[in-house]
């Protein structure tokens, strides 16, 4: 991993992010950033959960700033990709290695991109963009303009409402987990199991991976030492 492939990976992939509550730090899994951003767009929830997400469907009015912040992404990665594309091709060892570290097709990085990018959506141009600033060692410049969308990203983002379950995880059987927590900088432990409440509700154990999403989380939240009446509501049904 690099520092690029991480700011890369919680941008175009679900990734699992440390959040703090009221009864300790918990790990849930947020959804790609800017999938996240598409989402404010319309007003639709998306990530780890946010509470506002009440207008969705056609009528909903867009989210203005959201927009603009959407619209400066793509302006700025397409210059990104210009000055990436114009730069002299790197070696094709280090394109492989750069392939490798961001898990994208040799055959994709390779060759020159479709005249204008066509076809490739944003997600998809980022790793493009990624694999040859990797590859020239430019790494330095996408960070400093990939970092900015995530911060600006996060601040707008509703923080997840967690249910942090008091029963092991009902798969595996394990309770808790050490994970690090990347602001101290060591480890801590947290639930295994974390939900996330909201329009998607998702339970998951960070021990075994086991995922739960829709009516199957009330299930879960009820074995896992939660009342079903609790569940319900939670889940808004
Ligand atoms: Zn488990």
């Amino acid at each position: 991993m690099s520092e690029l492939s991480m700011v890369v990976d919680r941008l175009t992939m679900t990734t699992p992010q440390m959040v703090r509550t009221s009864a300790g730090p918990v790990v849930v899994r947020v959804a790609p950033l800017l999938e996240v951003l598409q989402g404010m767009v319309h007003h639709r929830t998306a990530g780890a959960g946010g509470r506002s997400s009440s207008s969705s469907g056609s009528g909903a009015p867009l989210d203005m700033e959201a927009l603009n912040l959407m619209v400066s992404v793509e302006e700025e990665l397409v210059h990104l990709q210009w000055v990436m594309r114009s730069a002299h091709p790197p070696a094709r060892a280090e394109m492989q290695a750069a392939a490798d570290l961001f898990r994208v097709p040799f055959a994709v990085v390779a060759g020159p991109p479709a005249p204008g990018f066509g076809g490739m959506t944003v997600f998809e141009r980022l790793r493009w963009t990624a694999v040859r600033a990797a590859a020239l060692g430019r790494d330095a410049e996408v960070l400093a303009i990939v970092r900015g969308w995530v911060s600006a990203i996060e601040r707008r983002m509703d923080p997840p409402i967690v249910i942090q379950p008091r029963k092991p995880c009902p798969a595996c059987g394990e309770h808790m987990a050490w994970t690090m927590d990347p602001s101290l900088d060591e480890l801590v432990q947290v639930p295994a199991i974390s939900v996330v409440v909201g329009d998607r509700p998702r339970g998951w154990c960070i021990e075994c991976g086991a995922e739960w999403v829709g009516p199957e989380v009330v299930d879960l939240v009820t074995q896992c030492g939660g009342s079903t009446e609790l569940a319900r509501n939670l889940l808004g049904r």
